[in-house]
């Protein structure tokens, strides 16, 4: 018990999940008049270290007060009703377990950051606030100052109302719809609401309206607003049509003010709707689609094998039409009652599939990630919460969502390296946190990909997962061939012009001619990997991490792409001043470039991180490109997997030895899929494709199997390595990463953790410590070890126990305090 003060038997605590790395949640104690309100998952604004507030979610109520430290109040209850399930708290203490983090980060994760205020959260004017009415005079003061500054911290705030909590204040005005929060400037707002217009009900019919008109002869502006009225509904449905209202934005040319007059006199009435991101669909354009037959018995050997398997991997060939399969699927499942999640890599993919899912399911679908704003997310995850999504299509952390009641789980590309967060933590694999959640909510789970991951196919062949194969285009499509150019050959006989072979040229001026698509990947983005003097060797370097600049020509810049340092590229060397600077080697930009030089009637368009940081630029760059007026596009990964337009007859591969020499057990495996996932976009339809791989290594076993579309065979080929180096899937690796900014602090600190490890596990289950593959990141120097686990061998849970103690051990080490140590489970 806490020394000074008694508490009695009504004393509420309540245990808070707070977004910091700390192991516990933190106990406050609920405030007399909130003690019958707080309730298991609904967010309290909590005191945290000195001047701090955080958001947390209540994870516990009890009785108890802790025992090390006095109990705070909680500030405020947000909620009066949880906006965390018990399901997500399990979820949360899961993964927190699993992936050697804590749950109040997994809970930060899951909340979209529209949930959370915290002390550098800032407010705005909400543009759509009228009701000033509603507000209190010091209220009004308030949204003056914030008008002024046009943007305030709540810190700024407490400053100006000398008053330390402002939470109050700030809730009152959100709640009157005044203001906004948000935590970082990424997109201050985006409208969810509409405002729309009808008629009022006695006007609304074909007579009416007439009437309506000849009555307002003489006020033509206001006649002007009612004849474009009528106008835009169609005479035999003015009365449904005007139910539902013209957006009100239809009106804007016209006169404000007789607008305003039509409203007040009842003519009109305004009204304002929520509109979900998209567009509601009519029934009459939805789209039906009829599998076909190899399609139909895929999809009914998926179901026969649900009944004996909660997982099933779906190995279907690129254009074999996964998405209607899924389609097929969730249709069933939704129609049982239950939700579904399908989950894609990366946004780049969401596009086209949303759009096609939405013919399907309209506005039942709810679309959940990152390039969209915090209030959208907001209000997908809300809209989960209450049931109004029954159906999620999302990116990794849409497996967090409030589901309750799953009955299908589609990752769509499960081989996709994305699915694995990698920083911060929670370093979570979506692909298996859903599999866990899924068995707990007794839902199945599909892992679709025409390039299974070797875990994945590992299980299958294991019998733990059922296994579903479909190696057929659809239609008429077939697979595309394959030239496989070697580039050394090519250079002695001379063949070659910027990097591109002679014949990869001549088959690309034949596409141009054609009107037929290419589509170029070459995995770099920028112009060149760095820039070099040819008198003293200089070579760009950021000064932070151990890493060349890459040259952007776009901007003229070296740019880090570690830690985003950027600097303008120079016109002499810094070194010796000679201006005999050149470029090296070939990122996306310098293609893009290079081609426009050799075809300049050629529209080409370029898809990277550079070319992709607004919200809509990947729509836009894959709509132009479907519209079919582009002739080649040239990208990175990004446009390596999902994409599916009709008119690409040529794809080609630029770097594909930098992916299969790369210093990775993983390496063969990543090269195969990625190459198999390119060539997947060319020839899907009825154009036949042809596939150019240019390579200074020509008879690697990894393109003969790609070139084969042999998976199985590459697969046994690969699977006996792994086995023999005891590499995933037979073991699972944990890396843990020390980071300092003195070199040999971080190193000796990770050769502490390996001894300790090889004596606790043995030498051969240890590997390390190395220094990592980019040995300085932001000043600070990274060297890794790597743990190999057997599975089912070991106790998972003690070895990491054990880890983590011996980190915790090694920092209350004096030498050691300021070392970090990162640990990632399931490192891939
Ligand atoms: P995958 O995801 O397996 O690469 P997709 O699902 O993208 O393949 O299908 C490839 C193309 O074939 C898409 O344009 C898709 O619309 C079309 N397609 C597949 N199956 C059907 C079907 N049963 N009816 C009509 N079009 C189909
Ligand atoms: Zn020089
Ligand atoms: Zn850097």
């Amino acid at each position: 018990m806490q020394s000074g003060e008694l508490f009695n038997s009504e004393t509420i605590f309540t245990d808070v999940l707070l977004p910091v790395p700390i192991p516990q949640a933190f106990t406050y104690r609920a405030p007399r008049h909130l003690s019958e309100q707080v309730q298991v998952g609904s967010r309290v604004i909590v005191p945290f270290g000195k001047n701090r507030v955080l958001t947390g979610i209540i994870s516990k109520i009890h009785g108890t007060p802790p025992e090390k430290y006095k109990a705070k109040y909680i500030a405020e209850l947000m909620d009066d009703e949880p906006v965390v399930t018990p399901e997500q708290l399990w979820l949360f203490q899961w993964v927190a377990d699993y992936y050697m983090c804590h749950p109040g980060e997994v809970m930060n994760m899951a909340l979209p950051s529209g949930m959370k205020v915290n002390s550098e959260s800032r407010i705005q004017l909400n543009p759509d606030f009228e009701s000033e009415e509603l507000l209190e005079d010091f209220e009004k003061e308030i949204l003056k100052v914030v008008e002024e500054k046009e943007s305030l911290s709540y810190a700024d705030l407490s400053k100006y109302l000398e008053e330390s909590s402002v939470n109050k204040v700030i809730k009152k005005l959100i709640d009157k719809g005044a203001i906004l929060v948000y935590e970082e400037v990424k997109e201050r707002y985006s409208p969810k609401k509409v405002k729309k217009l009808r008629l009022a009900a006695k006007y609304a019919n074909q007579s009416a309206a007439l009437a309506l008109i000849d009555e307002l002869e003489g006020k033509t502006k206001q006649q002007e607003v009612i004849l474009k009225f009528i106008g835009l509904l169609p005479p035999d449905k003015i009365r449904e049509k005007n139910l539902h209202g013209l957006d009100k934005a239809f009106f804007k040319e016209l006169s404000a003010s007789s607008l305003k007059t039509l409203i007040k006199n009842e003519v009109l009435e305004e009204f304002e709707i929520t509109v979900s991101r998209f567009e509601k669909y009519d029934a009459d354009e939805m789209a039906t689609i009829t599998l076909t037959e190899p399609q139909q018995n895929a999809s009914d050997q998926i179901m026969e094998a649900f009944a004996e398997q909660q997982v099933v991997l779906f190995h279907g060939i690129t254009g074999s039409g996964k998405t209607e399969i899924y389609i097929d699927l969730i249709d069933k499942v939704l129609s049982s009652g239950s939700q579904v999640l399908l989950m894609l890599p990366e946004i780049a993919l969401t596009t086209q599939i949303v759009s096609r899912l939405q013919k399907v399911f309209g506005d039942k679908m709810g679309v959940y990630h990152s390039k969209f704003s915090d209030n959208e997310r907001v209000e997908v995850y809300m809209g989960v919460l209450k049931g109004n999504y029954q159906f999620v299509v999302g990116v990794r952390s849409s497996i967090l969502l409030p589901f309750t009641n799953l009955g299908l789980v589609i990752a769509d590309e499960e081989h996709e390296t994305s699915y694995k967060q990698f920083d911060p933590a929670p370093r979570y694999h979506a692909r298996d946190v859903a599999i866990m959640l899924a068995h707990r909510q007794h839902a199945k789970v599909l892992l679709g990909s025409a390039t299974p991951s070797f875990e994945s196919y590992w299980q299958a062949k294991n019998g733990k997962y059922g296994l579903v194969e479909l190696h057929q285009r659809f239609g008429k499509a077939t697979l595309p061939a394959f030239e496989v150019i070697d580039m050394k050959e090519e250079r002695k006989a001379e063949r070659v012009n910027k990097g591109f072979s002679q014949s990869f040229l001549e088959a690309l001026e034949a596409n141009i001619k054609r009107k037929e698509q290419t589509i170029i990947f070459q995995n770099r983005r920028g112009y060149a990997p760095y820039m070099n003097c040819e008198e003293c060797n200089w070579i760009g370097q950021c000064h932070q991490c151990a890493v060349s600049l890459t040259h952007h020509m776009y901007e003229n810049t070296l740019v880090c792409h570690y830690c985003g340092y950027k600097e303008t590229a120079p016109k002499v060397c810094p070194v010796c001043e000679s201006t005999k600077l050149k470029s090296v080697g070939v990122g996306t930009e310098k293609i893009e470039e290079d081609l426009q030089e050799l075809f300049p009637e050629a529209r080409i368009l370029r898809m990277d991180l550079d070319t992709t940081r607004s919200k809509n630029a990947y729509q836009n760059i894959i709509s132009e490109f479907a519209e079919g007026d582009v002739d080649i596009l040239v990208g990175t990964q990004m446009i390596s997997k999902g994409l599916d337009f009709d008119n690409v007859s040529l794809v080609a591969v630029f770097n594909a030895d930098k992916m299969i020499y790369f210093p990775d057990f993983r390496a063969a495996e990543r090269a195969f899929q990625m190459i198999t996932q390119v060539s997947g976009r060319a020839g899907r339809k009825e154009k036949p494709g042809t596939v150019f791989i240019q390579t200074g290594g020509p008879d690697h076993s990894v393109l003969k199997y790609v070139l084969e579309n042999d998976f199985i065979g590459f697969y046994d080929k690969e699977i006996h390595e792994r086995e023999g180096f005891n590499y995933p899937p037979f073991s699972r690796v944990i890396s843990i990463t020390t980071k300092h900014i003195m070199r040999n602090v971080s190193h000796q600190a990770a050769g502490k953790l390996a001894a300790v490890l090889k004596k606790y596990l043995g030498p051969q289950r240890v590997l390390g410590p190395e220094k990592a593959l980019v040995e300085r990141v932001r000043n600070q120097y990274l060297f890794e070890v790597w743990v190999k686990l057997e599975k089912d061998k070991l106790n998972m849970k003690a070895v990491k126990a054990y880890i983590a103690e011996q980190i915790t051990e090694i920092n209350t080490e004096k030498e050691f305090k300021s070392v970090r140590f990162v640990v990632n489970v399931d490192v891939v």
